[in-house]
């Protein structure tokens, strides 16, 4: 029987697989309805998820939460995690062999046990787990892909859309496509025809 949700949070709450679990208050395993539809995989915890163990609860959290309102969602109706569960000391990007070891241990593994219908990357680390390392954010943001029978939207980081208005207003119009995505996906549509759609460039 593969693991629950559940039973992988608490694998992830006392894993001890790789360096970051030396520098951890705790492990964030993600939240969320672990029937939802939708999963949104961000890069790993920062300070404030360390200190209170979910995923997104900081500043990028909170325009998370207004980019879901926008598309008449909230955190309770989708499920957040992240590529590495540890936060990587002073917020550097988490190496290689660690993202390697929490994937293996545990992101393929939620996803089974979610089976979303899609998953929206958040920034580059998340986007190189599903995607070929040569393909670049800022040239296919907002345009799903099939990827290993899951449907993938690749998304900018709210973290790195911030502060900076043009890349702003480009993830608040790719996360509108979220509901169209998800209805071309239930009706066996094209997914490929809605990156046709223009995204306005960045400024
Ligand atoms: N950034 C992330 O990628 N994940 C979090 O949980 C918080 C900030």
């Amino acid at each position: 029987m593969p693991d629950t949700l559940a039973q992988l949070a608490d694998k992830i709450k006392a894993c001890q697989a790789c360096p970051l679990q030396a520098g951890r208050l705790q492990a964030v395993p993600g939240d969320g309805d672990p029937h939802s539809e939708i999963l949104f995989i961000g890069e790993g915890p920062g300070q404030k998820e360390d200190e209170l163990g979910s995923p997104f609860v900081g500043a990028a959290g909170k325009f998370l939460d207004e980019l879901l309102a926008a598309i008449k969602l909230t955190r309770k109706d989708v499920f957040v995690t992240n590529v590495v569960k540890c936060r990587p000391p002073d917020n550097r990007d988490p190496e290689p062999e660690e993202i390697s070891t929490c994937t293996d241990l545990y992101l393929w593994k939620q996803i089974e046990a979610i089976k979303p219908k899609l998953i929206a990357t958040l920034g580059r680390h998340s986007m190189a787990i599903f995607l070929p390392p040569d393909l670049k954010i800022s040239q296919i943001h907002g345009q799903p892909k099939r990827v290993k029978g899951y449907v993938v939207l690749p998304l900018y980081h709210p973290a790195a859309a911030l502060y900076n208005g043009g890349m702003r207003q480009t993830l608040i119009y790719d996360f509108k496509k979220i509901p169209l995505v998800l209805k071309k996906i239930s009706t066996a549509g094209n997914i490929e025809t809605i990156k046709t759609q223009p995204t306005p460039p960045i400024t």
